[in-house]
């Protein structure tokens, strides 16, 4: 089959053929018909990743339609429209039980810990637990552009941060992930604050629900700037991005009891920042919560919020590409790339 493949970290993609995958017992082999091309993949691709080995097909965000299935998959067949959330987890430990797949301890990540679908196929194993059906109403390269995005904001605001109507939110970050935060937190019916360094990203925001912005660059101390317009600081704040700054704007812009969400992934340098643990965790009295991912268990409850035309995940959506296009896309993120979702949908 075909395949988007990178040698070495950094080295161009070359699409050309590798072996297909073979089809898992509890599995199923899914055609790919759309993939998003997400940072991760970026970091995944300049090796920042500790779980990737080069060759390295990336590519975590998928959707598409069932064409093998082992024999002890039960819930699904040849011709079912599908996605997955890219940690697939175990389905029998007592996380995966419990509702908590995401911090399963035997997780496989599509595209980071195996290939990718930058790929004709892709195997899903553990599909009974693992794989969700697409509704008909859902186009493969929207269901594709969700996923890790849209599905993580969702995850972050509902599950974790319980985000509520008529709250603040602060979203720090204004990409893929930030912008899906500021529709979703607008589709529950909060006050949304959009936070960036680049008007266009502030823009595209607004179009999508924010009531206010913030230009970072602009703004000096963006905590205190937060405080101001949201009468004392946001309920909720995200990190959209996983950079120092934008983690320290984030709780410093939160009010007393508020919670924020760590969204964007802290590499690097990144990883260990500061916490003013006296004055704003002990005094103010902040949560600081983690999210990663989604489960499967929850994708149904997000596809409810699109069917009742809440939010509208098809608007991230802005550039269609095929296969052999893949390798300039990912290159195109050593700079900013600006706003919404590139996915690949010809294979
Ligand atoms: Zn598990
Ligand atoms: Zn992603």
């Amino acid at each position: 089959m075909r395949a988007a493949i990178f040698e070495k970290f950094k080295a161009p993609l070359e699409v050309r053929q590798v072996p297909e995958p073979a089809c898992p017992a509890d599995g199923v082999i899914v055609r790919v018909k759309a993939c998003g091309v997400c940072r991760s993949d970026w970091h995944a691709w300049t090796g920042a990743d500790s779980d990737v080995s080069a060759p390295h097909v990336p590519g975590h965000e998928f959707a598409g339609v069932v064409e093998d299935v082992g024999k002890e998959c039960r819930r699904f067949k040849a011709g079912d429209r599908v996605t997955a959330p890219f940690i697939l987890a175990c389905g029998a430990c007592p996380d995966c039980l419990g509702g908590d797949a995401t911090v399963c301890n035997h997780q496989f990540v599509v595209g980071f810990s195996g290939w990718g679908a930058f790929a004709e196929r892709i195997a899903v194993p553990r599909a009974d637990f693992n794989l969700v059906p697409l509704p008909d109403a859902m186009d493969f390269a929207d269901a594709a552009g969700m996923g890790c995005r849209v599905t993580t904001a969702f995850r972050a605001l509902v599950d974790r941060a319980r985000l509520q109507p008529g709250e603040w939110l602060a979203v720090h970050g204004c990409g893929g992930v930030g912008l899906s935060a500021v529709m979703i937190g607008a589709a529950i019916g909060a006050q949304v604050l959009a936070i960036d360094v680049n008007e266009e990203a502030l823009h595209l925001a607004k179009s999508l629900g924010a009531g206010a912005s913030i230009n970072a660059r602009a703004a000096g101390d963006v905590g205190q700037a937060t405080r101001d317009i949201t009468g004392g600081g946001a309920h909720v704040s995200v990190d959209a991005l996983g950079i120092t700054e934008t983690f320290h704007n984030s709780i410093r812009g939160l009010r007393k009891l508020g919670r924020h969400v760590q969204i964007g992934m802290p590499l690097g340098r990144h990883a260990e920042p500061s916490v003013p643990l006296l004055e704003l965790v002990y005094s103010r009295q902040i949560s600081i919560m983690g999210t990663r991912g989604i489960p499967a268990s929850r994708f149904p409850a997000l596809f409810q919020v699109i069917a009742a035309g809440r939010i509208a995940p098809s608007r991230l959506v802005t550039h269609r590409i095929s296969l052999d296009e893949a390798g300039t896309a990912i290159e195109a993120m050593n700079g900013y790339t600006g706003s919404g979702i590139t996915v690949i949908d010809r294979f």
